[in-house]
């Protein structure tokens, strides 16, 4: 029983009694009006997520999957639950828009546009809002060894400026959580914005009861992995017609992205984004690569291992005819990374051509193209890029409509390529 365990906790923060927030009558102030799609910050209003903050309007809590966290950290005694982030020094490295594709609402829905400029609402948090940035901009070099391969290999040259001899780069990056404007995001999708909120609800073990009992609030903080945006070239360019504009959308895989696992393309056709992005950064133009948390297309780690284990234990070995099936038997659908929320980032960043796309998934392109976005050049990632076990992979996503002119027949797709367990 709790009498029994020895006090460590955060017992003393919980206060008397709980307030509940599901109900308009139970919080402490009405909530800040927001109008999505206003042409400017002060009209749009400010995203108020934290509890018993006055004005909030937001249901959820900052930080994504990461709140969990925060909530653990309170409980052992460690965050003061009251405590309010010092802001000072954390302005972004590199001022971002305002970009015209803010201003229409149906453009951004998953993020907020205002989220990395919090004291633009100066206002609100004067009047005792805690208005916390959802985005974060800062500047950084990275290394690849694939970078410094493609120096050698004279593809790339070191030019002391966006990349250095020793293969360092300079970039900006850029931390974006999810925003997502309940109306916006059900309209997408094609659906109700109360049906959204009730599976939203439902799915998620009833955790936000507020999705179902407060229509008034309009935006959702999902408790879920956010994107990173790494810049080449000078940000300041982005949203100028002129500019040539590099982009690879690249969904998490941190098997093949951190690890160098083989089963897969991502770090490969990663990397040779990047370099793409560097030789357009040279060119003058603007490269970006989004890399999105959807890791094992939204189905997460542990179902893509078992389907891993599935696709190599199956009569006949891994082969590319039935690696498709072999996920939707596990997790019931193929793919779960909507990537009808994908280009928000892209209209977020002012683009609205992308020169140089470096990616063959027609599930990238069509939202992209689909959302307003122009796409003149599809870039294919180089076959000698491609892992020996990872041909199974390639196959299946040539034959199920990758961008390509080498689709494979039948019989091709019939033969194991991938390697067993054991081996
Ligand atoms: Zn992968």
């Amino acid at each position: 029983m709790d009498q029994d365990l020895p006090t460590r906790g955060n017992d003393r923060q919980i206060p008397q009694p709980i307030v509940l927030t599901s109900h308009p009558g139970n919080s402490s102030s009405a909530p800040r009006p927001v109008l999505w799609g206003a042409g400017d910050q002060k009209s749009r209003g400010p995203v108020i997520a934290t509890p018993r903050s006055a004005g909030r309007n937001a249901i959820g809590a900052h930080s994504g999957s990461y709140s969990l966290y925060r909530a653990l950290a309170v409980a052992a005694g460690q965050l003061d639950a009251d405590h309010k982030p010092d802001l000072t020094n954390t302005a972004p490295a590199e001022p971002i828009g305002p970009f015209p594709q803010w201003a229409d609402g149906g453009k951004i829905v998953s993020l907020d546009p205002w989220g990395h400029v919090p004291g633009g609402f100066a206002e609100d948090i004067a009047a005792g809002a805690d208005v916390r940035p959802s985005i974060a901009v800062t500047k950084a070099h990275i290394n690849m060894p694939e970078i410094g391969d493609a120096i050698r290999a004279g593809r790339l040259k070191a030019d002391g400026e966006i990349l250095a001899p020793n293969g360092d780069i300079r970039v900006t990056k850029i931390a974006i959580e999810p925003v997502w404007q309940l109306e916006g995001v059900a309209r997408r999708f094609g659906i109700r914005e109360t049906e959204l909120r009730r599976h939203l609800f439902e799915h998620t073990g009833g955790m936000f009861p507020e999705l179902v009992t407060r229509p008034d609030l309009k935006i959702f903080l999902p408790p879920i992995g956010g994107t990173t945006v790494y810049l080449f070239g000078d940000p300041r360019k982005l949203g100028r017609k002129e500019t040539i504009i590099a982009c690879r959308v690249h969904d998490e895989c941190n098997g093949s992205d951190v690890f160098g696992s083989d089963i897969c393309t991502c770090r490969p056709y990663l990397a040779h984004g990047v370099e793409v992005c560097v030789q357009t950064a040279q060119e003058g133009g603007v490269g970006a690569v989004v890399y999105n948390r959807k890791e094992g297309r939204a189905l997460g780690e542990v179902t893509k291992f078992l389907v891993y284990n599935a696709r190599k234990r199956q009569e006949g070995g891994d082969r590319a005819d039935a690696y498709f099936q072999r996920t939707e038997c596990v997790a019931g659908v193929q793919d779960m990374r909507f990537q009808e929320l994908m280009p928000d980032v892209l209209h977020w960043l002012g683009i609205s051509r992308i020169d140089r796309l470096v990616s063959m998934s027609n599930m990238k392109y069509a939202p992209i193209v689909a959302s307003g976005i122009e796409v003149v050049e599809r870039i294919p990632i180089p076959d000698e890029l491609i892992p020996a076990d990872a041909r199974v992979e390639m196959d299946a996503k040539k034959a199920a409509g990758y961008f390509t002119d080498q689709v494979p027949d039948s019989a091709e797709l019939g033969i194991a390529k991938g390697r067993g367990l054991d081996a």
